[in-house]
């Protein structure tokens, strides 16, 4: 079909939808946005972590970090605490940004490699800035400073977005979709129906209908992916409670038995969570677990949410793209479905079908964004996948997990070279590091270029590496005064 797209449709107002509708806006003033939701259906209700890749988004939005946390009720995020992954008892920090100073050729990681076999290196959170900052409760928004990310109530973000959309002219209609229309001829979305007899017209579809997916999956037939013997996780339960302490600046992620449990802190409350797979857990000793494990006044009722781990084989197909939940779900221990949101929108700019769709344009979309899906994948299942933890069936099965090709290589290759390699798109660099080294992957060699140092001068070297971190912290305030002075949100 080689219309030109001038009128795009969203269906769904969560935080795909406005994502789309703010983002489409401020980038194409000549398009007809309209954007259908309904409130009777209501969102999802969680998804309240990032990745720091959110900055670019919100610079485009001209969202200034104070502006966002104040307008979500937000806390900053440096990483994420894993607690009882690699073993019961140990912990390990991914924090955001950087460990270290490698050379062009050898990483920060294989002098630290070298000074291990030495007896001379510090944990290897000693030397990232966010892990050391996060551990003191420390922060600030600096040139120079800590790389972070956001704790965020996403129905708060959601209402920014939709007020700033609107004020770019896209037009909210409230309303339950009841039924799709296509062209005969073809097979392209041509309307949506509502229950009212009401008909919405577009020539490019977003389907941010979250996990119901009518359009991708309802109209289309989109196939899914299945990744459940990857990441068997397939149900949660949010709960929030009321805050016991400051809010910290990261994320805590809590292995259990079966599972993890997250405890995000925004500014008034906590967000805490289980996740879980049916096999191995039930819904009831999951909510028991959680109620036995939260800290201070719940707030909210628990409810299960199911899921199941993969995605569309195509997450753009015809003149329909699917975003966020829609789309397709790699479980939430990394915060990346946001992030998978703005990859998908970010994409859609540069292919941007204004001149009509293209097949060819439509692979690269589809081709960029499965690359996404497939590095994030293996990214999570890594964190499963190696550990020592044989306590129980389930943790049995990870250990034991036939891996995708492309992570056991990347793990075989870091294990006996210490070289670590990725993709240049990839979103998650050092944090592979962090992962493989905090999870008990310690590579047999280091590069030669280590061994040129004297271990006088190594030793130098990390201290140095060190002592720059410690600086920097204790100049930085605390989060929590960080947050009164410059974020208070009226939420
Ligand atoms: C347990 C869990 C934890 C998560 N944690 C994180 C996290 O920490 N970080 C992160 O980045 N992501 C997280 N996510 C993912 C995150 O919640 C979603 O990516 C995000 O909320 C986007 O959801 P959505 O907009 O796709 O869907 P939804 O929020 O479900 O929105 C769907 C929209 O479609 C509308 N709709 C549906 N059917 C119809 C119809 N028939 N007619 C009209 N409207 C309709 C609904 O009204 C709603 O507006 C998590 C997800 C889960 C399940």
């Amino acid at each position: 079909m080689n219309t030109s797209v001038m009128k795009v449709t969203i269906l769904g107002g969560g935080t795909a939808g406005w994502m789309a509708a703010a983002l489409l806006s401020k980038t194409f003033r000549s398009i007809e946005i309209t954007l259908v939701e309904s409130e009777d259906i209501g969102t999802i209700g969680v998804g309240e972590a990032t990745i720091p890749s959110l900055h670019f988004f919100n610079d485009i939005m001209h969202i200034r970090s104070t502006e966002f946390a104040k307008a979500t009720a937000g806390t900053f995020k440096l990483g994420i605490q894993f607690e009882n992954w690699k073993a019961k008892g140990e912990h390990y920090f991914h924090g955001f940004g950087t460990t270290g100073a490698g050379m062009w050729a050898a990483g920060f990681h294989e002098y630290w490699k070298r000074g291990l076999s030495l007896g001379i290196s510090q944990p290897f959170g000693t030397y990232n800035l966010e892990g050391v900052a996060a551990k003191q409760g420390k922060f600030a928004h600096v040139q120079g400073g800590p790389n972070f990310a956001y704790h965020l109530d996403a129905g708060l973000f959601a209402q920014k977005l939709r007020i700033e959309a609107q004020k770019l002219g896209v037009r909210r209609i409230e309303g339950k979709v009841s039924s799709v229309a296509k062209s005969e001829e073809n097979g392209y979305l041509t309307h949506l129906v509502l229950e009212t007899g009401e008909l919405i017209s577009g020539d490019l579809f977003i389907d941010c209908s979250g996990f119901a997916g009518l359009l991708i999956k309802g109209a289309l037939d989109t196939p899914y992916v299945d990744w459940s013997h990857y990441l068997p996780m397939n149900r949660a339960i949010p709960l929030q409670t009321s805050l016991t302490s400051p809010p910290a600046p990261y994320t805590r992620a809590i292995a259990h038995e079966a599972g993890w449990q997250w405890r995000i802190p925004l500014q008034q409350r906590m967000g805490n969570g289980i996740v879980y797979c049916d096999d191995y857990l039930s819904d009831d000793e999951a909510l028991k677990r959680l109620i036995n494990d939260v800290e201070g006044e719940i707030l909210t009722e628990p409810r299960v949410i199911n899921f199941v781990t993969g995605h569309r084989e195509k997450l753009w197909t015809k003149n329909c793209i699917a975003l966020g939940l829609a789309g397709g779900f790699i479980e939430p221990l990394e915060s990346t479905a946001i992030h998978l949101i703005q990859q998908g929108l970010m994409q859609l700019i540069k292919y941007f079908p204004a001149n009509g769709i293209n097949p060819l344009e439509v692979d690269l979309y589809n081709d960029y964004m499965l690359n996404d899906y497939r590095d994030i994948r293996d990214f999570i299942v890594l964190h499963y996948c190696q550990t020592e933890r044989d306590d129980s069936d389930f943790w049995r099965y990870c250990k034991n997990l036939t891996l995708p090709e492309s992570l056991s290589h990347r793990m075989k290759l870091f294990s006996e070279t210490g070289r670590f390699v990725q993709r240049k798109e990839e979103i998650f660099s050092d944090s592979w590091l962090q992962v493989m080294i905090g999870q008990g992957l310690i590579p047999l060699q280091h590069h030669p270029l280590a061994d040129e140092m004297s271990e006088q001068d190594l030793a130098q070297f990390l201290k140095a590496t060190e002592s720059t971190i410690i600086e920097q912290v204790n100049k930085l305030p605390s989060h929590e005064e960080y947050i009164r002075r410059f974020c208070l949100s009226q939420y």
